[in-house]
This record gives C-alpha cells, structure tokens and sequence, in this order.
C-alpha cells in the first residue's frame, strides 16, 4: 500500500500537532517522518552558526523522541525541497504528503511550486495541510475581520478577545499505538560504507558548518565563515538549548508555576540589561520553530489568570503589555506578514514609509560587530552574535541606533543581521518590528529617539550588562561606562582601556546625528503626506 509522508517544517514537535495526528491516521498507510535542510534558508548569510546549532537540536530532539518513545525515526532530506520532496514520493510510493501550514509567502510559494511540481508528473498524491504556527488560523480571523488584515494592535486586540471564538485546546502528542505506522527506524537502509545519509548531521565546529553548507550546494564564497565568527562561536553559549523536550521544561519552569508574575507581566517593566537571568520568558526560539505549541502557550497563561484571580483576588495586566498581549503581537503580525504584499521590502510595501536610508556597508558592520564605540550598542549586539538572543526593548535600542535614531542605515540590512543571529528568527515577526523601530511602519512617533547613553542608565546604572559582554570596559568607572571617552586620560589607563587604542570612539556623535535624522524624517513623512516621493534619486544621494 503507498505510503505517506509526514514534512516537518517549522512545528518541529510531537505534542499540538494537528497535521501529524492527521499523517499517522491516514488509513493504515506507512509514515515517513521527513525534514529537509533547505540551502536557501540553511546558509551562513541567512543562519548563522548559533540558530543552525539550535536548529540541529531541535531535529536532534525530535529525532530523539521518534526512536525512543516510538520506534522510528527523522529522515533528513537535503536540497531544494521543490525536487527532494517530489523524488521521494516516487522513490517511496507515496500517495500522501501531509504538512503544517505556513504563512509567509515565499513559503506559500514554495509549497504551490510543489502541488505543481506533483500536478505535472500526474502524481497521484495528495496534499494535506493544517494551521499551527498560531494559536488561530489566520485564514480563520481574516474572515472574522472582512477580509482584512487589523493594521493596530487595538484591533487586533478586538479581533482576538472580542470577534474570534476562544482558540481550541492543545491536542496531546499521538499515543504510541497512533505512530505504530511511522517508518521503523532502521528503514530506508542505508549504505553502511557512506554511513546514514538520512541523519541529523552532527556539527561540532566551524570546520563542521562549513562542510554542511558545502554539502547542501551552498558555493564556496558564502560557506566563508570569518576568524572572529569563528572565535566568538567558540566563546558564546546560546541563551538556550533547541528541542521540543527542552521548550516544554521551559514553559513549565516560566510560566505554568509562575502565576503571579504572569498576572502581573509588564513588557515595559520588564529590564532590557538583565542577562542572568533575563526577565521575560526567552519561549521565543521555541515558538519560531514550532517546538512549543503557541496554543499551550495561549492556555498556560490563561489557567496562570485564573488560578491569580482565585489567590491573589486582583486582575491581570492587559494588551498591548500583558503577557498574554506578547503572543497578540506575534499572531498580529504574523497575520500582516501573510497578508500585505511586500511585507519584507520597503519598496513596494503599502504599510512602508519611503525613506531615503542609506546602505552604508563600513556603518552596518561597525553596528553589527559591536565596533561603534557606544558601550551600550556594542554589549547588546555582542549579546546578540554570541548568545543569539536579546530582550525586546534591548532590540528597539539598536534598531532604533542603526537607523533614524544614528546611523541611518537601511532596516532591511538591520533586518538581515537579526535574522542571522536570532536563535528566534521570525520572518513576519523580525519585518512588523523593523519597520516599527525605524517609524516606517506601525509606528509613526519618529521624534522619540532611544539615547544610548541616558536610556541603559536607567535600568543598569552600574553598567553590569557592558562589563559583562565587553570586557575591556568592565574597570571603568561608573561614571563613565556609557560615554568612556568622556574619562580623563588618567581613569582610561587605571581601568586599563585607551580610547582610541583598546577601544573605539564613537562612529558619529549623538545629537548631531539625532538632529539630522530628524529632519531627514520629517521631510520624507512631508513628501508622504505632499506625495512626493522620488526614492530612487534620493537613495542615489544618500548611498556612501
Ligand atoms: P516574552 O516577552 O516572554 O513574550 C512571549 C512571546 O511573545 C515571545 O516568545 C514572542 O513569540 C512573542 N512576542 C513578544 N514580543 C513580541 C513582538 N514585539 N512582536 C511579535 N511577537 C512578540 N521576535 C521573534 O520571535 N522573532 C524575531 O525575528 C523578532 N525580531 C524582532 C526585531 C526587532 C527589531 C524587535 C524590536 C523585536 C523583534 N522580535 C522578534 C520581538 C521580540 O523582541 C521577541 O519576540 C522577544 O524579545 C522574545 O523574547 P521572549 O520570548 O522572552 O518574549
């Protein structure tokens, strides 16, 4: 009898997995669990090495669970899943391919190519698909909301508390009998001289990156990865570890005992400098790539309000700022990302203001290898590259320094460097906020501008989070720690750190930059309003 087969993508999970329960009862057939190793999302210039390591523990885990608890096993396919996918169904007979939705549109894409690819072979298999990326389907509130995207978060907040019907309860993980018709894992045989071709590849270091890259097509000039890379990989822990096993561990430990602090979550109380621990839940990584199930999430806090409002007596924060609010903002805006055409560009993008930014290459590098001389920028963007997380208002800082804030570099090169570092990399997610914090979207307040020196003073006076993540400030006194080119010649040698020699001077001065933009903001929303935009000649002056 044909077989099916079941495509991890980004629900990497046994437990809330609507499509996998559907595979594993699709009439007796055979079930071949599969991921594929996409080069054009696997590659150094997209997944830097912390989020493909957190990626491999994530398949690891999964993989793990389906050979202990059930006797099978993950079959990692590698290539362009629009030929992969289309030649195993013809090498394994099989006449079901079954996937959980998801909505971003070169996903979308990618999927149609497939039916298409299956439609002109006259094969005969059949694709099913689910939602569950979401706590809703997004189909399901764009039809609750005529049609149409909300474009506020107040809307949305009325979409989801007031229009939607309470989303369903999470769905266990499929019983062992259930899965007694995934593939048995030691199927498809493999040849014993080339070893599996089919497993997790193990990367343990750099050399070990390159080699997957290199083994999935990627051409030898993007597989470079550079020295300092290299060395800060070796350095850094990731702030967490992948895995279905490890997110539900967290979302016990951080929010299912914790029901006066999820009652009472604030994101703006919440402080951006501490590290250790963080204060807000760090679930995102796991809910990017689907190892937690955002419904589990959803249920979690409400059963936290409910077991408050019986001991504590008083309410629960609300949206925009509540906990519960968080997951708002993500189904918000992964409901734009699916919705608006050219969601991921300026160009093109009907939310997008137009803004001459500049792509200035030496600027972006300075930013992102934490070289701008602004001790706060250059800790978190360390934070960034070596633990591949950061708090939220941590992320509005830098996005907001990269772009009309000081540099006033592009958002989408801005965008692009998150999306390599970010253990939490989220297409529609890391798009809205981009566009958030450079006011060109969503957000339109373009004067309130975070100051890199007065701003991380509130919360970490003493500058604990610089002196841990650039330890070349960590003797310099108080005083200084923000501005250290401010210090005498005498405190710079006491604490051991030459500006100028052990590190740099600002890349430019705050308020002379802030000033610019301003007015460079206020101009491009002028010819907003004026509709006169001409955004390629101004961007052909304002490239360097
Ligand atoms: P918590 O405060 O514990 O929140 C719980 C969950 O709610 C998060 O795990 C996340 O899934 C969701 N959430 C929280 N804040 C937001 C938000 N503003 N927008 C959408 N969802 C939110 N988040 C990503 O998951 N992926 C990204 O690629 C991403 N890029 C960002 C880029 C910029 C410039 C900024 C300012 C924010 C970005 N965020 C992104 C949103 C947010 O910073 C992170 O989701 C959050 O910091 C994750 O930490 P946490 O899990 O501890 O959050």
């Amino acid at each position: 009898m044909p077989g099916a087969i079941f495509w991890f993508r980004k629900g990497l999970r046994l437990h809330d997995n609507k499509a996998l329960i559907a595979a594993v009862e699709s009439r007796g057939k055979k079930v071949y669990p599969v991921y594929v190793l996409d080069p054009k999302f696997v590659n150094p210039k997209q997944m830097g090495l912390n989020r493909l390591r957190f990626l491999l523990e994530c398949l690891l885990d999964l993989d793990y669970s389906l050979r202990t608890k059930h006797n099978s096993r993950l079959i990692v396919l590698r290539g362009d899943p629009t030929v992969v996918i289309p030649e195993q169904i013809e090498a394994w007979d099989v006449d079901r391919l079954v996937y959980e939705d998801e909505p971003e549109p070169h996903n979308v894409e990618r999927d149609e190519a497939i039916k298409a690819v299956l439609k002109e072979s006259n094969s005969a298999c059949l694709v099913y698909c689910t939602p569950g990326h979401t706590i809703w389907d997004p189909k399901y509130l764009l039809k609750i909301n005529n049609g149409k995207p909300p474009l506020t978060m107040q809307s949305f907040t009325t979409l989801a508390e007031k229009k939607a019907d309470p989303p369903a309860r999470p769905i266990n993980a499929p019983t062992a009998e259930a899965m007694q018709l995934m593939l048995p894992r030691d199927v498809p045989e493999t040849d014993k001289a080339e070893g599996d071709m089919y497993s997790v590849p193990v990367v343990e270091n750099v050399k070990d990156f390159v080699a997957l890259y290199s083994s999935l097509g990627v051409n030898g000039d993007q597989c470079t990865i550079d020295e300092a890379d290299e060395k800060e990989n070796n350095a850094g822990t990731p702030i967490v570890k992948g895995g279905e096993t490890e997110a539900l561990k967290r979302l016990s430990i951080k929010v299912n005992n914790r029901h006066t602090w999820v009652a009472t979550f604030a994101k703006p109380d919440t402080a951006p400098t501490a590290f250790d621990p963080p204060s807000t839940t760090i679930l995102s990584p796991y809910l990017a790539n689907g190892s937690i199930s955002p419904r589990l999430f959803y249920y979690a806090i409400l059963d936290c309000y409910e077991k408050n409002r019986k001991e504590n007596g008083h309410a629960h924060t609300k949206s925009p700022t509540s906990l519960m609010a968080q997951l708002y903002w993500r189904e918000f805006f992964t409901l734009c990302g699916r919705e608006l055409p050219h969601f991921g560009a300026m160009v093109g993008n009907s939310i997008c203001k137009q803004i001459p930014w500049s792509r200035d290459m030496a600027l972006l590098r300075a930013w992102e290898k934490s070289h701008t001389g602004f001790p706060w920028i250059d800790s978190v963007m360390t934070q960034l590259r070596t633990t591949g997380w950061i708090h939220h208002l941590a992320r509005h800082s830098v996005a907001c320094f990269l772009t009309r804030g000081d540099l006033w570099v592009h958002w989408e090169m801005g965008r692009d460097a998150f999306e390599r570092h970010l253990l939490d990399a989220d297409w529609s997610l890391n798009n809205a906020n981009w566009m958030w914090l450079s006011a060109s979207g969503f957000f339109h307040q373009f004067y309130r501008v975070y100051s890199p020196i007065a701003w991380p003073k509130k919360t970490d006076p003493n500058g604990d989070h610089v002196r841990h993540f650039v330890p070349v400030l960590k003797d310099m006194p108080k005083k200084y720690i923000y501005e250290p080119w401010l210090a005498p010649l005498t405190v710079q040698k006491k604490a051991n750190c030459i500006i100028g020699k052990d590190y740099p001077y600002p890349v430019v001065d705050h308020n002379t930059v802030k000033n610019a933009n301003l007015t460079k903001m206020k101009d491009a929303y002028g010819r907003h309003s004026d509709g006169k935009i001409n955004w390629e000649e101004d961007v052909a002056q304002n490239v360097s």
